[in-house]
């Protein structure tokens, strides 16, 4: 497996295992790195990783990544083979104990603490990762986690200031809610916003999708191509057919106030009486006739007791014509350039 791959396939899965007994053993930033890398090693049974990469998703700077490496490498827990792409990293004792899910996006994304837009520090990051490895956990009924400072400051080896700290940071974040203990209980009710991890997990979902196209797509060009092919058509016809169903709504409407509105004799003949006089002054207009701006006098008021007709009926003239949802493209869903109008969301 390529550098690219095994790395790529960790942000797909979202997120990699930090087994409890990290805490205590290392600092935050070196125990994320030999968490990533045993992650790996229980998983592919190597790291194939360089330092950029594990950098970029640790988010940490290339000194504190090299520091950690040597450190670590000097205390015999981690090995490293290298190669000309790649190092290649193995754990001396990989652990496999329970694990919290550190999801990568906690070193990626900034939050609003305090009104500045900021990253989570390692802290902040290790309380979320426990709170939400045990609150999404399938026996966890009731999605709630009870803790304190206290307890949560022995699970993570973390002073109890920094727990209240960081909890706070989280909190204000929107990332966490906390219900305080009552008297008598010292353990609070933690809930996680749901909205935000559904949103993440939609996109992981978004994202795999997309790798699981891709492989195909690799696998067999032409099948996918293919396949492909056909999605699109599909996709095209339901596109038409969802806009030809518009059209033909907005148009029977129409069609029905143009009856309804033909059914007055009086405006059938006012009708009459306005083509008539049209004609003649189109007529007059192209010979140059004198009559020419009686006519249009005559046109102008035939018109307005058509609309007084119609508004005697509850209607107007634009009811008389197709009201089409979209007045960008008309309900065509093409743009007069030809381009596709940003108007379609079909109904899934
Ligand atoms: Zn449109």
């Amino acid at each position: 497996m390529s550098e690219a791959t095994a790395a790529e396939r960790s942000i797909a899965s979202g997120y990699f295992k930090k087994p409890y007994e990290i805490h205590g053993k290392y600092s935050r930033s070196r125990g994320s790195f030999i968490a990533l890398i045993n992650s790996y090693d229980v998983e592919e049974r190597d790291c194939k990783m360089g330092y950029k990469k594990i950098c970029e998703l640790l988010n940490i700077s290339r000194s504190t990544a090299v520091r950690t490496i040597k450190q670590a490498e000097a205390a015999g827990e981690i090995t490293r083979v290298r190669n000309k792409t790649y190092t290649e990293y193995h754990m001396k004792d990989i652990m496999k104990g329970e694990f919290e899910r550190v999801g990568f996006w906690l070193y990626a994304f900034e939050f609003k603490i305090d009104g500045a837009l900021r990253k989570l520090t390692k802290s902040e990051i290790d309380l979320y990762s426990e709170l939400y490895t045990k609150i999404t956990d399938k026996e966890n009924k009731e999605k709630a986690y009870y803790g304190s400072a206290q307890s949560l400051s022995a699970i993570l080896k973390m002073c109890p200031n920094t727990v209240i700290k960081s909890l706070r940071a989280l909190m204000k974040a929107d990332l966490i809610y906390r219900q305080k203990a009552l008297n008598g209980h010292e353990k609070s009710r933690y809930t996680l916003n749901m909205d935000f991890v559904r949103a993440l997990e939609r996109d992981k979902r978004r994202q795999k999708k997309r790798k699981a196209e891709l492989a195909k797509r690799e696998a067999d060009p032409q099948a996918a191509a293919r396949e492909q092919a056909i999605a699109a058509s599909d996709e095209r016809a339901e596109r038409e057919r969802h806009y030809s169903r518009l059209r033909a709504a907005a148009e029977r409407i129409a069609e029905d106030n143009r009856r309804r509105a033909f059914r007055d004799t009086e405006y059938k003949i006012t009708d009459g009486k306005l083509s008539d006089v049209e004609r003649r002054a189109a007529r007059a207009e192209a010979f140059g006739a004198e009559n020419l701006p009686e006519l249009l006098a005559e046109v102008k008021k035939i018109k307005a007791r058509k609309s007084a007709l119609l508004s005697g009926m509850g209607m107007s003239e634009s009811d008389l014509q197709p009201k089409y949802r979209c007045k960008k493209c008309s309900d065509t869903g093409f743009l007069p350039d030809g381009r596709a109008c940003d108007c379609y969301h079909p109904k899934r």
